[in-house]
């Protein structure tokens, strides 16, 4: 569903994602785990095209994300074909990232009737479900800053499963919240692996959660998987160095 192709991303001398490959099948939970500072989050971001890509090409349900075929070769697309591809990726920010100015309602409806044409009725149908879904029936017209921190990262997972995404990217979805309210997000992560039929790809420093919920974990250090498998491979039985010191640095 999702396919890094030898990607990679510089800043100026610094590499941060060196020739990066990384496939992640239709339906699969990927989490993402390792050194801050590793490329974890930028991964995430170029698959929102939120970064330029330097080399590789990145594929989403079997189409170029930035490149677009022609005479047999592939060459940079236009903004609008990527645009569209990228209507497939729903993405869940460490600071929630709502729109201040409107009600979980409405975060919920606006991209829906501005980018897929939606009625109001059938936004409004569809983000009540969903808000429904995280548990905030009660706060459909609540402002974010009348919501707790948990309350808002519920209403932004909400946002993006409004888009009908097939691929949701969690960044450290949990690192903003006090612990108390972490499990009522970490909950609604479980449910989504559920009841939609998602490919999932996370970053997160939450190990325990990482192991739990996880397909497939990939040990990233220095813009490179040094390590991939099941979490119970990697997190009990780590074959490379790198990946056991990170792990018994953060367990
Ligand atoms: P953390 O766990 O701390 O969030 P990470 O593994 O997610 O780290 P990234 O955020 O992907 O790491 O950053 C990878 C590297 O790229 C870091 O060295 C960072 O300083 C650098 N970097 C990220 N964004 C930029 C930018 N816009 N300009 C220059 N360097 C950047």
């Amino acid at each position: 569903m999702v396919r890094f192709d030898k990607v990679t991303k510089r800043y100026g001398d610094l590499t941060v994602l060196d020739s990066l490959e990384l496939d992640v099948r239709a339906n699969e939970m990927v989490t993402i785990v390792g050194p801050s500072g590793s490329g974890k989050t930028t991964v995430l971001r170029m698959l929102m095209t939120l970064e330029h890509i330097n080399e590789g090409v990145i594929y989403v349900d079997g189409r170029p994300l930035t490149h677009m075929e022609k005479d047999g070769q592939l060459v940079r697309a236009n903004k609008s074909y990527t645009r569209e591809v990228r209507k497939d990726i729903g993405m869940v920010f460490q600071q929630f990232n709502l729109f201040p100015h409107m009600t979980a309602l409405e975060n919920c409806t606006e991209a829906p009737i501005q980018v897929l044409g939606l009625s109001k009725k059938d936004a409004e149908e569809r983000a009540v479900e969903l808000l429904e879904m995280v548990g905030l029936d009660d706060k459909i017209d609540q402002y974010p800053a009348r919501l707790s921190g948990g309350q808002q990262q519920r209403v932004a997972i909400a946002r993006a499963l409004a888009m009908r995404p097939k691929v949701m990217l969690f960044d450290e979805v949990t690192s903003a919240l006090d612990p108390e309210v972490i499990g009522e997000v970490t909950q609604v992560i479980r449910k989504l692996r559920v009841k939609h039929d998602l490919t999932m790809l996370m970053v997160t420093h939450q190990m325990g959660f990482a192991r739990e919920i996880s397909d497939r974990v990939c040990f990233f250090y220095n813009g490179s998987i040094v390590e991939q498998g099941a979490p119970e491979e990697i997190f009990s039985n780590p074959k490379e160095e790198r990946t056991a010191e990170f792990l018994s640095a953060v367990l």
